[in-house]
């Protein structure tokens, strides 16, 4: 979102930007940009602002079938203008964004939460102090899955059937190559680890809704890490066993995710 203020205040139009969050916080969000991504971030301008977030080449996909590596990729091969996929942190990346947004002459309201729309378009948004009225030709809602701007303007919200759900946990002290996004898959799930540099790296763990009716969803950490066991082949150490022997205090954050 904040891009689009940036991007819109730079282009000398009046841009609010209301943020309800006075501290950005891991909430296990978008951190992988395929190179397609990163190829319309390069059109909008946008790479410095990545780069200030300390966004992490990632050239290579290795692929692995039950912790034995299979094939590796290469994305730049057959990229546009050769991008690779970039893991960036994504509080990081929102926080970088906003304060870009507001060198670009956006006004920022943060904390600040939006609390009715009106047709107009009208936004009521309350701030620490006071509520306040602003007018707008155009309102943008890019407030998450439950936005409630998508509420106040009747958008429907059209779900598919239940396939597979999602959830990570960010690791530091990982001993990995950092500029190799390992893609692990087993029976009814797959897990993915994507390396931020300084030796942290976000894990996701994606299970098959099967495999969850019958296993029930890692809540905790110890489960979270016990989901990764088939990552080890039948002998000897696979590159990703560290995640079977990292301590609790490993685990810097809450897992996320749905
Ligand atoms: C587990 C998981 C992994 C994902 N991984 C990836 C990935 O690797 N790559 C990728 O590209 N995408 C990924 N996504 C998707 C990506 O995170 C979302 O598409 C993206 O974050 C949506 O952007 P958004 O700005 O709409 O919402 P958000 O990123 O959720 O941001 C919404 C912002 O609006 C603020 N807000 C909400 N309500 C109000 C209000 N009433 N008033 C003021 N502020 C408000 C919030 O504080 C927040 O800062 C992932 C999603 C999940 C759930």
């Amino acid at each position: 979102m904040d891009h689009l203020g940036g991007s819109l205040a730079t282009a000398g139009l009046s841009v609010a930007i209301v943020e309800r969050e006075a501290v950005f916080r891991d909430r296990v969000r978008g951190e992988g940009i395929h190179p397609w991504g990163m190829a319309e971030a390069a059109r909008l301008g946008l790479i410095p602002q990545l780069l200030a977030a300390g966004a992490n080449e990632l050239p290579v996909w290795q692929e692995y079938d039950h912790g034995v590596p299979g094939a590796s990729y290469r994305w730049s091969d057959d990229s546009i203008d050769g991008w690779s996929e970039y893991g960036v942190s994504h509080p990081a990346l929102q926080q970088t964004l906003i304060e870009w947004a507001d060198s670009c002459g956006a006004t920022v309201f943060r904390p600040a939460t939006a609390v009715r729309y009106a047709s107009g378009p009208t936004l009521v948004i309350q701030t620490v102090v006071d509520e306040r009225t602003l007018n707008a030709r155009l309102v943008v809602g890019a407030d998450g899955r439950r936005s409630r701007v998508g509420r106040w303007i009747g958008a429907a919200l059209i779900q598919d059937p239940v396939h597979h759900r999602f959830g990570g946990a960010l690791f530091d002290h990982v001993d990995l190559d950092s500029s190799v996004v390992h893609d692990a898959r087993f029976a009814g799930g797959r897990v993915f680890i994507l390396p931020q540099g300084n030796s942290r790296a976000r894990v996701y763990l994606m299970l098959s809704d099967e495999r969850l009716t019958e296993t029930g969803a890692a809540h905790t950490f110890a489960e979270f890490v016990d989901w990764t066991a088939p990552l080890r082949p039948n002998h000897g150490q696979s590159q990703l066993s560290f995640l079977k022997e990292k301590e609790t205090s490993a685990f810097s954050n809450s897992i996320g995710g749905r």
